[in-house]
Formats: structure tokens, C-alpha cells, sequence
């Protein structure tokens, strides 16, 4: 019997994952979930990188006309794409192109490798990427992805450390996002036992922690933050709960000193953290290890190398980065029969490193984590800074609440500002308060801000997501 292209590759392609997976069902040992693959050398690493990427390529330009139209455009044939040297010849694929494509081709874009039959076939749920501007992308997963997805995600909850008797506390809407979903069909998979935290408000939810003692809490950072102090306004100390992990994703937490600090101390608990995207990796890319936060306060997150490949390219140039040079995140996602996007840009700073890691793992690993998105970079008369660098000068001064706010807005005389405002309670006389944010913010990113400091339960609290950057600037 003959099959056609499309089946064809996308056939060869799942024969391809298939034949590299190893301790599917179960962990391999105490310590990692697949010693072969999760301490394998960087040699074998590279083998099964480029064995998926010579299957990942046809597959590609048979099933997704996004793919297909590239190819051609670029005068490259799916065979001039066979191993990790080859990416080079491959522009990155960014979001605002992706958009192109949903909105040419709604509602569903041809970006993906998901076909109307698979989905009646093996469908099994649709996500859709939470950017707060442009066009929605949806992507639309199959029954083989999640079992895929789970795999790659209990390997990672198994470096951090969760296991069997463990009950996580997911605090999610449940909404089309990928964090909190894998995290749950991972922690089944696994064995571990879960509390769904959903449609509740916060003293519910604190409640619920009180009440039934989960040992994990599984939220955004900004939630970790809204939950404890929700808890300190009902009489209870959160660090004196059972939560003894805190998984975080969705936002950056961990490489931000000031606010991984000020959770790990409110909750008396380990911060560990998720990093991905909806595009490229529906499961996380990233993760935090036994030796991800150091004695000498570094802190860093593995990769997956054998299921993903990530990159780092030039900002500006698109060119890849060298070794231990900062750039922007690009993943090739070699775990997916549904999304299994080539070179897409991430878009986080970051430095990879592959020197081995105390932990034992041979994956490559993202130093200093992540601090956000290039697209949240800010620009203020040609000094560029995140918004994760201000984060830290301001919430580095004691006292400081949770909530502040970034606003940039142009003065009479056309001179672009900044000020913070934030929450303390000596805002009747903030001199000093105000001065030492001034420093710590100039220290950070050479940029002069006002301070104004508000009394504490002024700034709206965040719940979910944190929008601290409120820009008035007239866009010229
Ligand atoms: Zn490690």
C-alpha cells in the first residue's frame, strides 16, 4: 500500500521520536528520570539532534504550507537541513511572521503540522499564545503530543524534585495556556497527586492551603506573592505552611535576586521555575535543577537538548551568538507532531553555557535564567533596560511592597522620564526611601528615575500577571 507525502514523513517522523525515547512510564532512578538521556554525553546529545532534525525537515515542508512556502522562498530543499550546523542557513521565524499567517489563513495559520484529520483523529486540546497584543496563534495539540509533553515535563518536576506523596497546588484559571496544564498532566502522569485551583479567589485559595496542606504551590510569581500576603491579612504566616516548593512560570522570578529572595523567605520554600513558549514549546524548555541557585548567588536553568534545540542569536543581527555570549533564545522543537516549529525566536536575553553542572545533568544551561522578553525591553533616550532590572533595584530596598509601578511619559519641553512609584510605609517622609531606590536603579541600568512613594494598599495588587509598565510616550 502507498501513502502519500504528508503521511508519509509525518510517519517517519513519529518512528524517529519514537526510537529515541527512553523511560517513558516511569523514572529510571532516585535521582533523574532518564539517566541515559538526562546525563547522556554531549556527543550522543548532538547524534539525536541531528537524527530528529533530518526527520523534522520533510515533515515540515510535506505538512505545513508555512514550512512549504519557506523552503521555496529561500531556495532550500528539507535535505539542506540535516544537523545542528546546517540551522545556520535557516532565518529565524518570529512571532510578527506567525501572526502574518493566522491572519491570512484563520483561524487556525498553516504554522502548524496539524491537519483537520489528525485532529478528528487523535485531537486532543487547543492552546493559544497569551501575548497581550497582536493576533492570537492557536495551536492545536493530538493525544501523541501530550504523552510527549508529559514525558518532557516529569523529567523536569523530577529535577525538581517532586515526587510520590507530594500533592501540588495548581492555582491556574485553567484557561487555553500551556504552563498549568502540562505541569497537571505531568504531575499524573508521574503519580503525584494534585489539588486544581481554579475559579476561587485568594482567600479561598489560602484556605485551601491551610486547610488541606499541600506541599507545592504551582503559580505565577506575581500569584505566589498575592497568595502569601493574602494569607499574612488573614492571621496565618505562609512560611509557616507544608508548601515547601514553589513552581513558577509565565513571568521571570528566578534570575531576579530582590523577587526570588522576597518569595523564597515569605513562604519559607524552594523557588523552582518552568521556562518555555507557547509556540515552540508547549512543554517547558527550561528548568531548575538541584544546583540551580548557588552558593555564590548565581543561578541558572538546563535546557532539554535531546527533544529541543535551543540557540541564542544576535539582537540585533540574528546571527548566532558564541559560546557564553548573551542573545536572544531560539528554539527548534523536535518533540511535537503538532507544533514542531524550526528556529523560532523565543526572545529571552540569556548566556548558555555547557559546562557540566553539579546535578550531574549534560544538558546546556541558560545562566542567570531569563528576565523577560526582548518586546518588554525599554528604551528611555537611548538607554535600553528591563523591566526585571528595575524589579530588582527597587524590591533590593527593605520594606518595599509587592506592587510598583513603571511610568514613562514625556515632559512640556519633549524630555522623556521615568518615575517608579512604589509602596512604603515611611511614604510620609520618603526621602530617604526614594534616594536609596534612586541609587539601586542607577546601579542597575545607569538611568536617573524619580521615585514616588505611595502609602502601602495604594498600587492596584496584582493577581495573575503583573503589568508594571505604563508607557504615555508619544510614539513618533
Ligand atoms: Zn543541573
Amino acid at each position: 500500500m502507498t501513502s502519500s507525502r504528508p503521511e508519509a514523513t509525518r510517519r517517519h517522523w513519529r518512528e524517529t521520536l519514537d526510537r529515541y525515547r527512553r523511560d517513558f512510564e516511569r523514572p529510571a532512578s532516585d535521582k533523574y528520570w532518564s539517566d541515559s538521556l538526562d546525563t547522556a554525553s554531549r556527543d550522543e546529545l548532538t547524534a539525536i539532534q541531528n537524527a530528529k532534525l533530518a526527520a523534522l525537515t520533510p515533515f515540515l515542508y510535506e505538512n505545513s504550507d508555512f514550512y512549504r512556502r519557506r523552503f521555496d522562498r529561500l531556495g532550500l530543499a528539507p535535505t539542506d537541513l540535516r544537523t545542528v550546523e546546517d540551522l545556520a542557513k535557516w532565518p529565524v521565524v518570529d512571532k510578527t511572521e506567525m501572526m502574518a499567517d493566522a491572519l491570512a489563513h484563520p483561524p487556525y495559520g498553516t504554522y502548524t503540522t496539524m491537519s483537520d484529520s489528525v485532529w478528528a483523529d487523535r485531537g486532543w486540546m487547543m492552546f493559544s499564545s497569551s501575548g497581550s497584543s497582536g493576533v492570537p496563534r492557536v495551536f492545536r495539540y493530538s493525544h501523541y503530543d501530550r504523552q510527549y509533553w508529559e514525558w518532557a515535563n516529569a523529567r523536569a518536576l523530577y529535577a525538581m524534585n517532586f515526587r510520590r506523596g507530594d500533592t501540588a497546588f495548581i492555582v491556574s484559571g485553567y484557561g487555553p495556556h500551556c504552563f498549568a496544564w502540562g505541569v497537571q498532566q505531568a504531575l499524573t502522569h508521574m503519580g503525584v497527586a494534585t489539588l486544581p485551583g481554579g475559579g476561587m479567589d485568594g482567600k479561598a485559595r489560602a484556605n485551601i492551603v491551610l486547610r488541606f496542606r499541600p506541599t507545592a504551590l504551582v503559580c505565577t510569581p506575581s500569584y505566589a506573592l498575592y497568595l502569601g500576603r493574602t494569607m499574612q491579612e488573614l492571621g496565618a504566616d505562609p512560611a509557616k505552611t507544608s508548601i515547601k516548593t514553589i513552581l513558577v512560570g509565565g513571568e521571570p522570578a528566578m534570575g531576579i535576586r530582590a523577587t526570588r529572595e522576597r518569595l523564597q523567605e515569605l513562604w519559607s520554600a524552594r523557588l523552582v521555575e518552568f521556562y518555555g513558549c507557547t509556540e515552540a514549546a508547549p512543554h517547558c524548555g527550561g528548568y531548575s535543577c538541584p544546583a540551580s541557585q548557588g552558593a555564590d548567588g548565581g543561578v541558572s536553568a538546563h535546557l532539554m537538548d535531546d527533544i529541543q534545540i535551543w540557540e541564542t542569536v544576535d539582537a540585533e543581527t540574528k546571527a548566532p551568538a558564541g559560546e557564553g555570549e548573551i542573545g536572544l533564545t531560539v528554539c527548534t522543537c523536535l518533540n511535537s507532531e503538532s507544533s514542531p516549529q524550526l528556529r523560532f525566536l523565543v526572545g529571552d536575553y540569556t548566556r548558555l553555557d555547557r559546562s557540566p553542572c553539579a546535578c550531574g545533568r549534560t544538558h546546556q544551561r541558560a545562566l542567570g535564567s531569563f528576565v523577560g522578553r526582548a518586546d518588554d525591553l525599554l528604551n528611555l533616550r537611548g538607554i535600553k533596560m528591563y523591566p526585571a532590572q528595575i524589579e530588582e533595584g527597587v524590591r533590593s530596598v527593605p520594606g518595599i511592597g509587592d506592587e510598583y509601578e513603571i511610568v514613562i511619559s514625556t515632559t512640556g519641553d519633549g524630555l522623556d522620564v521615568m518615575v517608579l512609584r512604589v509602596e512604603h510605609a515611611e511614604h510620609g517622609s520618603p526621602g530617604s526611601v526614594a534616594e536609596r531606590i534612586m541609587a539601586e536603579v542607577r546601579a542597575r541600568c545607569e538611568i536617573r528615575a524619580d521615585v514616588e512613594v505611595l502609602k502601602p494598599g495604594t498600587l492596584p495588587k496584582t493577581e495573575f500577571k503583573a503589568k508594571r509598565v505604563r508607557d504615555t510616550r508619544k510614539k513618533s
